[in-house]
């Protein structure tokens, strides 16, 4: 694979606003024995999508590629769990051009073939090449297609590189950080559940009420629902 260089990922500016940005359409496809959530975010404009999670069935996921006339400019890990990443390479191998695929480095540990090689027990695929994350998800950068704006936002503690990736004031994509009355588990290697809890208060929680979850597993909420609802988080 030809990478592109990674020119739309760009630093943020210093202050903390939520970078403007036209609202995505959303388009969920849920996949993979351990039903994780892939999701395409589409400009709607240009129609330039970010497909965030390809986790198994790629055939699914490029149909609905194809049925929508989506032009795909990057692939994004939330994180590296193979239930998130397994359909990368058959995805890439289906589009009609070289895109990157970002995750954060301090992922770069669930790359690895050993590691990839879980998710057999499962069914996940493992391709021939495992691919490498050629762009670099580190907090503040911004994922641009089109008018399209998603800030990186270093949410670690599921994984040392989970991201949750923040659309303005319309949604966060919160990987398996945050879920629905729920949070991601820390007992896997790399886990830390400390981080975990420091990550939703600091990070998700102090984002706008009523910003869109859209959680990498199951179904979605709001961050005020959660603040108000979430019996795993204590916020007092
Ligand atoms: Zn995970
Ligand atoms: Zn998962």
């Amino acid at each position: 694979m030809t990478p592109h260089p990674p020119s739309e990922i760009t630093p943020m500016a210093e202050s903390h606003q939520l970078p403007p940005t036209s609202r995505p359409l959303i388009e969920c496809i849920v996949v993979g024995a351990l039903a994780a959530n892939c999701y395409l975010l589409t400009c709607p404009e240009t129609r330039e999508t970010i497909v965030v999670d390809p986790g198994d069935d790629a055939a699914a996921i490029l149909t609905r590629i194809a049925a929508l006339g989506l032009n795909v400019v990057s692939i994004v890990h939330t994180h590296g769990h193979f239930d998130h990443i397994s359909a990368t390479e058959a995805v890439l191998a289906g589009l009609s051009k070289a895109v990157p695929v970002a995750a954060h480095p301090a992922d770069e540990y669930l790359y690895s073939r050993d590691a990839r090689s879980l998710g057999r027990q499962f069914g996940y695929p493992l391709p021939g090449v495992c691919v490498s994350p050629n762009a670099s998800l580190v907090d503040g950068a911004a994922l641009r297609a089109g008018t399209l704006v998603l800030e990186v936002v270093h949410t670690p503690g599921h994984t040392p590189g989970s991201v949750s990736l923040v659309c303005g004031d319309t949604c966060v994509l919160a990987g398996d950080t945050l879920f629905r009355r729920g949070i991601g588990r820390t007992d896997l290697p790399g886990g830390d559940e400390d981080q975990i809890y420091h990550s939703i208060l600091t990070s998700l929680y102090t984002l706008p009420e009523q910003l869109l979850v859209l959680p990498g597993h199951g179904e979605s909420t709001t961050i005020g629902e959660e603040q108000r609802g979430n019996p795993f988080v204590r916020t007092s």
